[in-house]
């Protein structure tokens, strides 16, 4: 392959000309069950026609104009999202590690509004995935990012995920905020316990910091939940979502109560991008259909089906798998063997799936898949693990 392309992905061979639902077809025609959806992205499916349909109304209408102007759908957007969760207040930018930053910037900007300007440092957990830029890098504990990167950006001590005592013994006086996944997604589908959080909450409370939780690849429907952590019932004080939200079409998002984001007054943060009527449209359309259509229910049902069906499965191939965990339709296979072996078979017999750490193979179909994508799906999880054998 010659390509002009920065080769920062190991890209294998295989390019996609159209998509259907949970269907991706080559342009030689062959077909594949998409369970990877563009890592947890295209969370109603390829080309939904309803979200067509809202993209191709707002091209006529309005692309791109500033934040120099109110944009409406913005209004319409973040009052969809706070009427649905903890928050009062939304930042809209254009990608998972934008929301992130943002959240970062605002949880220290939370503390020297609030006259601790001491207060910058930020907990964060080893496993955790937080984004690509400088300062998500330098959140998170994976070293080959941070490789002929440095110096990192100052202000995160690095913890062992789930450990409550870990956690405590880390906060000092210069302390902002937690920053967690409450399922970590690149890590692994390591979902961390309901327990857990509820700690995470009582020690932001006792001190004063903020919990703030990274529900890019979590969120918008993906665990049976619109948010995760609703599902745990511990409320955070900011959220950064991205992923699912537009179905496909770029955009992330900050949300925070009112008393975070108290520092976030004109000027302070901005994007030229940030919440344009096309991302707007599309994600207000997005939310609509997840709410309307009874899919949150649908993820509960099929992740249930998915993992209780892939599990029966390895168990004629012991030495294949060892464990399949996660929620809704945010689905981990812990193999035995090399995941990539795994992913490549999966591949091999139509099924897209994505890699993750730990050694886990990740399924993150589309929100609106039904019981026939999941048999067709452990048809080829079944024929797969034959052909490994
Ligand atoms: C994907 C991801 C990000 C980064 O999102 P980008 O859109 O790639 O910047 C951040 N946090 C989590 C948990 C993610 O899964």
């Amino acid at each position: 392959m010659i390509s002009d392309v920065m080769p920062t992905y190991a890209s294998i061979d295989l390019a996609f000309e159209r998509g259907e639902g949970p269907y991706l077809f080559t342009k030689d025609g062959r077909r594949f069950l998409d369970f990877g959806s563009g890592i947890a992205v295209n969370s109603l499916g390829h080309c939904h026609p309803a979200l067509i349909q809202t993209l191709s109304d707002q091209s006529e209408k309005l692309w791109h104009c500033s934040n120099l102007y109110r944009i409406p759908m913005q209004e319409n957007l973040a009052g969809k999202l706070t009427a649905n969760s903890f928050a009062d207040l939304v930042f809209f930018c254009n990608s998972g590690a934008e929301a992130v930053e943002a959240g970062l910037k605002l949880v220290r900007k939370y503390q020297s509004y609030s006259g601790r300007p001491e207060r910058f440092r930020v907990i964060t957990f080893g496993g955790s995935f937080h984004g690509r830029t400088l300062a998500t890098i330098s959140a998170a504990a994976n070293d080959a990012h941070k490789a002929g990167f440095g110096p990192m950006v100052n202000g995160f001590d690095i913890v062992p995920f789930g450990n409550s005592e870990k956690v405590r013994a880390a906060v000092t006086k210069e302390t902002a905020a937690i920053l967690v996944e409450p399922i970590q997604g690149e890590g692994g589908i390591r979902p961390a316990e309901r327990e857990f959080l509820a700690y995470l909450r009582e020690l932001c409370d006792e001190f004063d910091l903020l919990l703030f939780f990274d529900e890019v690849q979590t969120g918008i429907g993906r665990t049976g939940y619109l948010f995760s952590h609703q599902g745990a019932d511990v409320n955070p004080d900011v959220v950064a979502i991205a992923k699912g939200l537009g179905g496909g079409f770029p955009v992330g998002a900050c949300l925070a109560s009112a008393k975070a984001a108290a520092g976030m007054t004109a000027g302070t943060h901005g994007s030229t991008f940030g919440g344009n009527p096309l991302a707007m449209s599309v994600a207000c359309k997005v939310l609509d259909i997840i709410q309307e259509e009874g899919l949150l229910k649908n993820c509960v049902e099929r992740g249930v089906e998915l993992r209780t069906r892939i599990t029966q499965c390895y168990q004629n191939y012991p030495n294949l798998v060892e464990e399949v965990r996660g929620a809704g339709l945010m689905v981990g296979i812990k193999a035995i063997v090399p995941a990539g072996e795994l992913v490549t078979a999966f591949r091999n017999h139509g099924l897209l799936t994505v890699p993750a750490g730990d050694n886990v193979v990740r399924l993150l179909p589309p929100l609106i898949i039904d019981q026939n994508h999941v048999d067709e799906a452990l048809e080829m999880i079944s024929d797969a693990f034959k052909a490994l054998t």
